[in-house]
């Protein structure tokens, strides 16, 4: 019987178990499991589409939790511009921002590699089941069409986006209602910055472009109501060939994935107890993006991830042992904050998403780039007969 099961190792997963290897103390038998073959080089079946970027609040998690990064990690180039491009209001900007831009695989791979031995690591192993028993939950693993069954005491669902581990404890859980797609091309030209595209004619959520090597990474949030995903793709690649005169058409790659875009702070959750036929209550923790912990205006979660595992960690290790109701009191009280800030960006949404209100921020140049720097000189996206934007710049 283990004392924790932590389902997933992407940052939150694999951040938690390592500070649980890493404890003086080591009070929980821990064990950690993930579909992906975390243990090698690459997995070429399963992957988690990311756009690899570390936001500033990411880069000062990783300084909170003393966590350095080897050079191989980094992709490139590493740039210091997000361009802004507004198609709906047909008008660009800059910001400056400082983002590292990695190979998220080898990332994860760099975390998971960090849990010490203490912590049983099972990766390339798929969580099929969770069922609540008397005392304690029984998980059946699937590895190489082998299943088998391991018993814990609390669970940790640390699976991402549409959290498997929630929606099957706890039925009435809201599914994702964003996913993404996101391809791969050849890089016909280079890309100094991080592009955003707002355009409502693809989706209500935004776009993005970025260079990682020789590829240019195009990608979309999209509503899972949306009927015609791939047309929308197509337009927006048809959009962004034509406005920055590139030619996207080599894809390298195709991914899909779930992206949480949390509306209201109630639809966070980061605790349960499930109830048990006798009356038992079993604890559930929920960490990272399975929580619906990421950010509702850029879809940035790496940050949350990191953090939830810190504070699930601190409730585990200033509570007395086996307490998983103080630990989880503890865990959900530490989350107000997070709470809070998607609170605070949920009122700051409708500035960036809302076309007409977007416009008026972005003609301001507020947060923009000095605009002596003619960085962001006003640019007149005019519409050609065959529908596309092309850019033209005012004198
Ligand atoms: C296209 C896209 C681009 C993004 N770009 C960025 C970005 O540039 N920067 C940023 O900060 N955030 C970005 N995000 C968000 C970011 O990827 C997530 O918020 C972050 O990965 C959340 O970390 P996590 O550990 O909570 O979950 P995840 O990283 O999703 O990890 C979940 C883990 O659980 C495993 N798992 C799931 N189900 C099971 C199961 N049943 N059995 C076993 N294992 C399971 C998965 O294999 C995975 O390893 C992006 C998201 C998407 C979809």
């Amino acid at each position: 019987m283990y004392d924790l099961l932590i389902i997933g190792a992407g940052p939150a997963g694999a951040n938690l178990a390592r500070l649980i290897g890493d404890d003086p103390n080591n009070l929980y038998k821990t064990v950690i499991v993930d579909k992906r073959a975390l243990d090698q080089p690459s997995d070429y079946r399963r992957i988690k589409s990311c756009g690899g970027l570390l936001s500033p609040d990411a880069q000062h998690m990783l300084a909170e939790l003393d966590l350095s990064l080897p050079s191989y990690i980094m992709d490139s180039p590493q740039f210091f511009k997000v361009r802004t491009l507004d198609f709906d209001n047909q008008i660009e900007r800059d910001y400056r921002r400082l983002y590292y831009n990695i190979d998220r695989e080898k990332f994860d791979r760099h975390l998971f590699s960090l849990i010490s031995k203490r912590v049983e690591k099972i990766p390339n192993t798929i969580v099929k089941t969770i069922d609540p028993m008397d005392g304690y939950w029984e998980i059946e693993l699937v590895q190489d069409n082998k299943s088998y069954k391991i018993q814990a005491r609390c669970i940790v669902g640390a699976d991402g986006a549409n959290s498997f581990t929630r929606r099957k404890i706890i039925s009435s859980s809201r599914k994702a209602k964003y996913f993404s797609i996101q391809k791969s091309y050849e890089a016909t030209q280079k890309l100094p910055y991080f592009i955003g595209v707002f355009d409502s004619d693809i989706t209500d959520y935004y776009s993005w472009m970025i260079q990682k090597k020789d590829s240019i990474l195009l990608g979309t949030a999209l509503p899972c109501t949306e009927k015609n995903p791939h047309l929308k793709f197509d337009l927006l690649k048809q959009k962004v060939n034509a406005y920055l005169g590139l030619n996207l058409e080599v894809e390298h790659a195709v991914e899909g994935a779930f992206i949480e875009r949390t509306f209201h702070p109630n639809d966070l959750l980061f605790t349960h107890f499930t109830k048990t036929p006798n009356g038992e209550k079993l604890p559930l923790a929920l960490i990272g993006e399975a929580s619906g912990a990421a950010s509702p205006t850029s879809a940035e979660g790496i940050s949350y991830a990191l953090k939830t595992s810190l504070y699930f960690y601190r409730a585990l290790t200033q509570s007395s042992r086996h307490n998983y109701k103080h630990i989880l009191a503890g865990y959900e009280r530490r989350c107000h904050v997070i709470r809070n800030n998607i609170a605070f960006k949920t009122v700051k949404s409708p500035g960036m998403y809302h076309p007409k209100i977007r416009g008026l921020v972005m003609r301001t140049g507020f947060t923009a780039i000095n605009k002596k720097l003619q960085a962001s000189s006003p640019l007149h996206l005019s519409q050609t007969s065959c529908g596309f934007y092309k850019k033209r710049t005012f004198p």
